[in-house]
């Protein structure tokens, strides 16, 4: 079957400084998600990106008072309620425990490293593979007790990208309302699935595997740079996993490859970045877990936010690079 990619391209006319006030034409090209409709507006030139690689090494370097480096980790978090079954969950070098200021009914915090900072670079499979296991372990307790309908492992890293520590962490979210944008999806999920027989996901492969947005796969798990992306540089990972796995299970060692290389991607660029997140509507047949993953605005001193009025009023997506040009930069990274 066929899936809808609409775009439209939009002019723009102008004199232009920089071609001694000669008349230009910009274009504006606008598309829409092919699954919610959720518009995306392609602007050149949008990316606060620094004039040169941002150093970071003065704010991240001062670790007193963080609460998630060794020695203080244990003191200065909360303890898991009685159903999990325990105070906090190890593995690796990973921990978790709830969050402290939790967002919805069951949240915690997964600090993935002993190590307070690791450039964007740095971070391994194994350790992403730890968090993940420590954030499912929960999930797992947590689905056992109250099986939320919705659940998510999200990250934010640096400032920039809306994170308050720099110690790198994950965080998981779960209740029954999930978040707009998996409500949206899922509701979306169910009509392409009632029109068709089949599930939006596999349709999407059917199309898009091999193709200019496939940017490569980690065993299951296919990389995509999305028709619409929600934001720059969003690589999406569409997997065949239906409800939580458990935290052994392949797949989650599966999505850990696949972020990891992304991540060495967004180096590659001078980002610092990012954010990503993992969902899972847990009782959802045509839903698997899709995980979204995107660059921020690198942070420095003095770095701009990416999202202006366009996102944080208008809802609406902007990013200056298309995915068919970058998808082939990710794939080298796979
Ligand atoms: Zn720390």
């Amino acid at each position: 079957m066929t899936i809808e990619q609409t775009k439209t391209t939009d002019e723009a006319t102008l004199y232009s400084p920089l071609a001694d006030f000669e008349s230009e034409t910009r274009e504006i090209e606008i598309r829409e998600d092919p699954l919610t409709g959720r518009p995306t507006r392609i602007v050149e030139a949008i990316f606060p990106a620094p004039e040169e690689p941002p150093t970071v090494e003065d704010y991240v370097g001062d670790t007193e008072d963080c609460f998630f480096c060794p020695g203080m980790v244990t003191e200065a978090t909360p303890e898991y309620p009685d159903f999990v079954g325990e105070d906090r969950i190890e593995r690796g070098d990973s921990i978790s425990f709830p969050n402290l200021f939790p967002y919805g009914k069951h949240s915690n915090v997964v600090v993935l490293t002993d190590e307070h900072f690791q450039p964007i670079d740095a971070f391994e499979t194994s350790t992403f593979e730890d968090g993940f296991g420590c954030a499912l372990e929960f999930l797992g307790a947590v689905a056992d007790h109250d099986a939320p309908e919705f659940a998510s492992i999200n990250m934010n890293f640096l400032p920039s990208a809306g994170s308050s520590v720099v110690h790198p962490h994950v965080q998981t979210l779960a209740d029954d309302h999930g978040t707009t944008a998996q409500r949206r999806r899922v509701q979306a999920e169910r009509a392409h699935y009632e029109e068709h027989g089949t599930t939006y996901w596999e349709d999407v492969r059917g199309i898009e595997v091999p193709g200019p947005r496939h940017v490569g796969s980690t065993g299951t798990v296919d990389w995509l740079a999305p028709f619409a992306p929600i934001h720059h540089w969003h690589v999406r990972g569409v997997t065949d996993t239906v409800g939580l796995p458990a935290p052994d299970d392949d797949i989650v060692g599966e999505l850990a490859d696949g972020i990891t290389n992304v991540l060495g991607y967004y180096a590659s660029l001078d980002l610092n970045a990012y954010n990503f997140a993992i969902s899972f509507p847990t009782a959802e047949p045509q839903s698997p877990a899709v995980v979204d993953i995107v660059a921020r605005s690198p942070f420095e001193d003095n770095y701009i936010t990416d999202v202006s009025f366009l996102g944080m009023i208008h809802g609406e997506s902007v990013i200056d690079v298309a995915p068919e040009v970058y998808a082939d930069e990710v794939a080298d990274y796979f």
